[in-house]
């Protein structure tokens, strides 16, 4: 997130003269200095001279475009600017907008204001011929309103910053599918074409034989090396340590976990998934592996969800550096009490330590599915919070991306004999609202779980890539949401002929 750039741009018009237009330049650096500064804006703001005319406009939108480092652009009218003089540059941007409507005054000098104030203060109408424009064009962006020292202005942008960053991030990505589909499932299926076209990262599949030779390279030594550290973080079971009974399945999941890595490495992958169904000569269902490697930042999907890899690894970036955790999900069981109904979490295996509220156990146990060794795992609880579910899901036509907030708890009671990791919530705005709502929608049952990731970020990336977003929240109420999701249908059938 370091090296990428937001562009500060503003724009005005030669009509003021240079005195003014300085003076713009010098407010508008000001602005741009103390945006870079913000804490809560984890990328660099960079100032960008004053634009004044469509030539000047059209050579930053290609400057931009073809800039490896800028991730995005934050647009403010200091005055007036005539917004005919945008459409060459911005019909050529392929980079995210934010709209950013300011001023650089917080209040008005009442005493001393007189007309040449009022001629260089002007964003209150300069912004809404921006707006109109944007609108006219069909422009997806993030309008944020509020004067530039705002806290809550700044956190909006900074939460606008972590979307383009993942954005940027997933632009060029690619996942490495070892094996297919699991048999018959449906809502991991997709269209992996489409997926490219709208978000940028493509999906590819390879033999599990060309991993397994991988795997077969690695040496002892990385071996030994990666067993102790999983003693000094991990509070290993006894029979997996070096002399155990087991420790042969351990050092066979360090090895799982070293070769995968390095196939991921090799192939400048950010994300894969595994399928219990395709595991032709790997002895166990790499589970360790694939929560350490969720733990480094990779996505992850289980059963060849590619979707659900994809999406964790844009929630990773997003998240990256904030308190809190981000995993791979399923909604797995119930709790039907109906004095505080409740959902279990988990996965046959792979959930992320990031989400662990103490010092995760590896232990090793069987698996009643896939038919291999006994495979070696972490297990842990994840803690209390604000939390959310989100899943993405191919309706034929279109892309749906569906969130649920939810409260995450700690069990009231101890599970002793669940061998896996796990996280306990409660859904917004209530159990049967939320579920219903979730299946209406089509929601999976894999989803990208994150105490850190918001609803804000997640309408943020939609907005970007131009995909339906329904969100379950407080407000929900269910025949809203039915008949939005039935206006959806219509907008989503008809939108890709009202742009531009
Ligand atoms: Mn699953």
């Amino acid at each position: 997130m370091e090296q990428l750039e937001l562009w500060f741009v503003t724009g005005s018009q030669h009509l003021y003269g240079d005195e003014t237009l300085r003076q713009v330049a010098v407010n508008s650096q000001a602005i741009a200095s103390a945006l870079d500064a913000s804490p809560s804006i984890p990328l660099k703001v960079v100032f960008k001279p004053v634009l004044t005319d469509p030539a000047a406009v059209r050579n930053l939108c290609t400057e931009a475009n073809s800039s490896p480092n800028c991730a995005g652009l934050v647009l403010w009218m200091h005055t007036f600017s005539p917004a005919k003089m945008w459409i060459g540059g911005l019909t050529s941007l392929n980079k995210p907008i934010a709209h950013l409507h300011t001023q650089f005054n917080r209040d008005l000098p009442w005493a001393e204001i007189d007309m040449d104030f009022m001629n260089l203060n002007q964003a209150a109408h300069g912004d809404r011929e921006a707006g109109f424009l944007h609108t006219r064009l069909r422009l997806a962006r993030k309008v944020i309103v509020g004067h530039w020292s705002d806290s809550e202005v700044q956190a909006r942008l900074g939460a606008w910053a972590r979307v383009v960053s993942a954005w940027h991030d997933m632009q060029g990505a690619r996942f490495c599918r070892f094996g297919d589909n699991m048999r018959e499932v449906s809502v991991t299926e997709g269209n992996k074409v489409s997926a490219e076209m709208k978000f940028g990262f493509s999906v590819n599949t390879y033999g599990v034989g060309d991993l397994v030779q991988v795997l077969d390279a690695v040496s002892d030594a990385e071996i030994d090396a990666l067993c102790a550290e999983y003693e000094a973080i991990y509070e290993v079971a006894p029979e997996l340590k070096k002399g155990g009974d087991h420790h042969e399945s351990l050092r066979y999941g360090a090895r799982q976990e070293i070769g995968i890595e390095r196939f991921l490495t090799t192939g400048g992958f950010k994300g894969y998934t595994t399928t219990f169904e395709d595991l032709h000569g790997l002895k166990q269902l790499p589970g360790l592996a694939s929560q350490r490697l969720m733990a480094k930042g990779y996505g992850f999907g289980a059963e060849g969800d590619w979707k659900t890899s994809a999406l964790l690894r844009f929630m990773k970036v997003v998240a990256e550096g904030l308190p809190g955790g981000t995993s791979f999900m399923e909604d797995y069981t119930y709790h039907m009490d109906p004095a505080g109904p409740q959902v279990l979490g988990a996965h046959m295996l792979e959930i992320c330590p990031s989400i662990a509220s103490a010092k995760p156990k590896l232990e090793i146990h069987p698996l009643g599915i896939g038919g291999k060794d006994d495979p070696v795992r972490l297990v842990f609880d994840a803690p209390a919070g604000p939390a959310l579910n989100a899943t993405l899901v191919d309706l034929g036509n279109r892309f749906r991306l569906i969130v649920n907030e939810v409260n995450a708890v700690v069990p009231a009671h101890p599970l002793p004999n669940l061998p896996v990791a796990r996280a306990l919530w409660e859904c917004k705005p209530d159990f049967k609202t939320a579920l219903a709502s979730w299946i209406y929608a089509g929601g999976a049952h894999h989803t990208g779980f994150s105490y850190s990731v918001t609803t804000e970020h997640l309408r943020d990336f939609a907005e970007i890539a131009g995909i339906e977003i329904v969100v379950i929240d407080a407000d929900t109420k269910l025949e809203s949401l039915r008949n939005e999701l039935r206006w959806n249908e219509v907008y989503y059938h008809l939108a890709p002929g009202i742009g531009r």
